[in-house]
């Protein structure tokens, strides 16, 4: 099995993110604030086999309003204030055209590592369409997690941009029940809706699967959860799926998790089996997660699905009429 190194969908390469450098403004415009930033791509080092393939990472939005009860972006160590409530980097497309000109060659930029680049903002400020379309006019692939399914409007360009570059959308969804998903992700559509996007965006020839996390320990860690969500996957056109068989839980984020348990008649009793399972452990791995490995393994091959970082980089790496060499220098 794989170890359990990735925390929650927005926190993939989240440790090179830019977040940190900007001064917080607090300007309101409208209802959406902005803040700033130094720069806007970050230099990722990637590693073959550890993650989706990426030579930057970029955030054009700050917090998130999809309101997962078990983000690890809410976790103190992040220093986010008002994590739910979502600001945007001022001048950021200015910036992000300023910076892709000096790139002596053009690369593959995850966008969101902590924040969702689809979140309720994006419908009116249409900043992450509008970056999409920059990063095609310079030739670079883009990696795109999500949990929204906004990113369907976005099929044209990502389209477009897959004839010459990478171009991958994962979305997170962590139950196949939608009742589920509102309850772990009230903020967020729900799983069908997901899956719908993912259909659309499949049907367009883009490389598209399910990150399967986090997998929830006594909540989402079931058999039938995880077969029906391959399954799904597979008949929405998804190319790969992935999972980690577990979540991860510190300061913030914990006691956030488990307030939320408490409160929802649904979940009576899991706070008390995480506390006496995981103490104040930083990882907490399915107590089912070596079963869960080999029926995920058995079922994705069954359906043709890919699920090692490796291939779906190499898939990422072949699409196209361009092979793409995705580690650049500048
Ligand atoms: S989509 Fe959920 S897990 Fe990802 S950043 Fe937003 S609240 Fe956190």
């Amino acid at each position: 099995m794989e170890s359990l190194t990735v925390v929650s969908c927005h926190r993939i390469l989240a440790a090179e993110s830019a977040y940190g450098a900007g001064r917080e403004r607090s300007i309101e415009q409208g209802t959406i604030a902005t803040f700033s930033a130094k720069r806007l791509l970050t230099r990722v080092h990637y590693e073959e086999g550890a993650y989706f393939p990426a030579d930057y990472t970029m955030n054009l939005y700050r917090g998130c309003n999809h309101g997962c009860i078990y983000c690890d972006t809410r976790s103190e160590c992040y220093g986010i204030d008002r994590f739910d409530e979502i600001r945007y980097k001022d001048n950021c497309l200015a910036m992000l055209e300023a910076e892709l000109r000096q790139k002596r060659k053009p690369g593959v930029v995850s966008l969101g590592a902590a924040s969702d680049s689809y979140n309720a903002a994006e419908n009116t400020l249409g900043l992450t369409r509008q970056a999409l379309q920059l990063l095609k006019r310079y030739s670079f692939g883009v990696g795109i997690p999500t949990k929204g399914d906004l990113v369907a409007r976005d099929t044209d360009i990502l389209a477009e941009m897959g004839r010459a570059a990478p171009v991958y959308v994962s979305f997170s969804i962590t139950t196949a029940e939608d009742g589920i998903s509102r309850l772990l992700e009230p903020g967020a559509p729900a799983s069908s809706r997901r899956f719908a996007a993912m259909k659309e965006l499949a049907a367009a020839g883009i490389l598209v699967g399910t990150w399967l996390n986090p997998m929830l320990p006594f909540l989402t860690d079931s058999d039938d959860n995880l077969l029906a969500l391959v399954d799904e996957t597979a008949a929405s056109g998804g190319r790969f799926a992935l999972c980690h068989f577990g979540m991860t839980l510190r300061g913030g984020n914990r006691e956030y998790f488990y307030a939320a348990l408490e409160k929802e008649p649904r979940f009576q009793g899991v706070k008390q089996r995480y506390v006496n399972a995981f103490g104040l452990r930083y990882e907490c791995a399915s107590p089912r997660a070596d079963r869960l490995w080999l029926i995920f393994q058995e079922r994705c091959e069954k359906r043709k699905l890919l699920y090692r970082f490796k291939d779906i980089a190499r898939a990422a790496g072949e699409y196209g009429p361009t092979q793409m060499k995705l580690f650049v220098d500048s």
